[in-house]
């Protein structure tokens, strides 16, 4: 989820689209909690309620409880050179799991998302949101990076249209030109499913 200058549109939980607010929300639905302790989570996630994502990926990725598939392990590595600059925020009261806001360049985390989702859901909502992070401004002023997404956008998402296929689960990625680099990024089965419907790739 992305909260932009201009270009602002909103994804809410439900994975629907408005106009509304500078948002992108990643997350398409929530998981039922694993017997991990709330307090233990978060401590594995927050060393203060503000911190860089730097600090916040390296406690992920050095726990017990995140990035624990290879696979995330692996794009988790991809990502740290490349997440300057980004604040983490734990959020209270916040409308989503988590939220990313591209005019402060802050990922809100919600307080309430250890109680309710399992560390899968978090460490992937969290590589969603950081690339949001470093693409979001990429797409919004690079043309020729931009042109090239909304063509492969535009080809899947015509493909699966929204009438028959919804935009949840595996089609969240369908939503917008924005989920959709987040999802390509960060889960496989998009990507696989992506690469599968014979799509160039850029
Ligand atoms: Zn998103």
């Amino acid at each position: 989820m992305v909260f932009a200058s201009n270009a602002i549109k909103s994804v809410d939980n439900e994975g629907e689209f408005s106009e509304s607010g500078n948002i992108y929300n990643s997350d398409e639905s929530y998981s039922v909690t694993e017997n991990i302790d709330p307090t233990y989570a978060r401590n594995q996630m927050f060393h203060s309620e503000e911190q860089t994502a730097e600090d916040t990926l390296g406690m992920m990725m050095g726990s017990d409880v995140y990035m624990q598939e290879p696979e995330m392990k692996a794009i988790a590595f991809s990502m740290l050179n490349s997440i300057g600059g980004i604040t983490v925020k734990l959020a209270y009261n916040a409308s989503h799991p988590m939220q990313y806001d591209a005019n402060t360049k802050t990922i809100l985390v919600s307080d309430t998302i250890f109680n309710h989702n399992d560390a899968d859901f978090v460490s992937r909502a969290f590589l969603h949101e950081l690339t949001h992070a470093f693409t979001v401004s990429e797409y919004q002023n690079n043309s020729k990076f931009k042109q090239r997404i909304d063509k492969l956008f535009d080809k899947v998402s015509q493909r699966f249209p929204t009438k028959e296929y919804g935009r949840k689960g595996l089609y969240y990625g369908l939503t917008s030109p924005y989920e959709f680099i987040s999802e390509i990024y960060t889960n496989p089965s998009f990507r696989g499913f992506v690469l599968k419907n014979n799509m160039s790739w850029w």
